[in-house]
């Protein structure tokens, strides 16, 4: 167990991909030690819910890390809840990241849970022993009319039984000293991790942000400007700008690092090789 916790995040990989680009990732991951890996989750079939858990299985059974799965609630009934929980569970997941998920156009949501909250509050009675991760978002979540009101509805999270929240990518590090100052005032006691993902090339970034409502600082910005067109440079530059990042909030407290690998090894091993002594291993 490291001081800050450490933790890594990968995606199953997309239909069209060789199903093996997960297993490099995940092999390329050696030596990193990290706390838990969580798996991402797609809307709701049945197919998804068996990737999320193959890959879950994978990474605690083949590889030995402690492993997290997602799952997204809007497209999910009880009965495809209780499903991914009994996978999950025979896969050997120790947590499940319990989210609300996207809206996606033109599907009509099942109507059985409406937020995280309820999420988590259906699995701490049906899985209690599963600990309930969940998200949060130091800019604010794209749908809450301020953060004070998003963060009061964190609370609901928590007190329905989440208990450790990872943040979605930010890249100034003041957002989320603010954010995590209002959460804490209002009584959101339980660990939170930072979410950092390196920029790695334009469309990315443009993607995430326009995806998520993050922000391009100037000082990020800069290096898309300068760097735009050379993927290399741009991409030292991101690893260098991460590292600072995770540096500083170390520097501040932070209770963990959550990487968004994008499914990266290189990224994670470079920031990794930068920053990985200023965290403690604790047994
Ligand atoms: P919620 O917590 O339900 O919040 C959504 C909105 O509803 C917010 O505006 C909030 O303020 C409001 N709200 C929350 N609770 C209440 C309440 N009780 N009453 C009234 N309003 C409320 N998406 C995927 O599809 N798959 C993934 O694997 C995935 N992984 C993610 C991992 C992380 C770390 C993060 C930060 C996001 C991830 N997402 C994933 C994206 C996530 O599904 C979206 O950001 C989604 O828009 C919100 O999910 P949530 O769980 O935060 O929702």
């Amino acid at each position: 167990m490291h001081s800050p916790i450490f933790s890594l995040e990968v995606f199953p990989p997309k239909p069209h991909a060789p199903v093996g680009t997960i297993y490099d990732a995940l092999d390329g991951f050696e030596g990193l030690n990290p706390d838990f890996i969580s798996v991402t989750y797609r809307h709701g079939s049945h197919a998804n819910r068996l990737k999320t858990a193959r890959i879950a299985r994978t990474i605690n059974h083949d590889y030995h890390i402690p492993v997290v799965a997602h799952l997204t609630a809007l497209y999910s009934n009880k009965a495809s809840v209780d499903e991914a929980l009994d996978l999950f569970r025979k896969a050997g997941v120790f947590g499940v990241l319990a989210l609300r998920g996207d809206y996606v156009e033109g599907n009509e949501p099942c109507g059985e849970f409406e937020h995280a909250s309820d999420l988590a509050a259906y699995i701490r009675e049906h899985d209690p022993d599963m600990q309930i991760m969940g998200a949060c978002y130091p800019e604010c979540h794209l749908e809450a009319s301020c953060l004070e009101e998003d963060v009061d509805n964190l609370k609901k999270k928590v007190d329905a039984g989440v208990t450790h929240l990872i943040t979605q990518l930010f890249y100034d590090n003041d957002d989320f000293y603010r954010f995590l100052d209002l959460a804490r005032s209002k009584g959101v006691d339980v660990p939170i991790e930072a979410g950092i993902m390196p920029v790695r090339s334009v469309s990315s970034i443009n993607n995430m942000t326009k995806r998520n409502g993050s922000k391009i600082p100037v000082a990020v910005q800069r290096l898309v400007d300068k760097w735009g067109d050379d993927v290399p440079s741009l991409q030292q530059a991101g690893i260098v700008y991460a590292s600072e990042q995770i540096v500083d909030l170390i520097a501040h407290g932070v209770d963990g690092i959550h990487l968004y690998t994008m499914n990266r090894p290189t990224l994670a091993r470079r920031i990794w090789a930068n920053v990985g002594p200023l965290f403690q291993v604790k047994e």
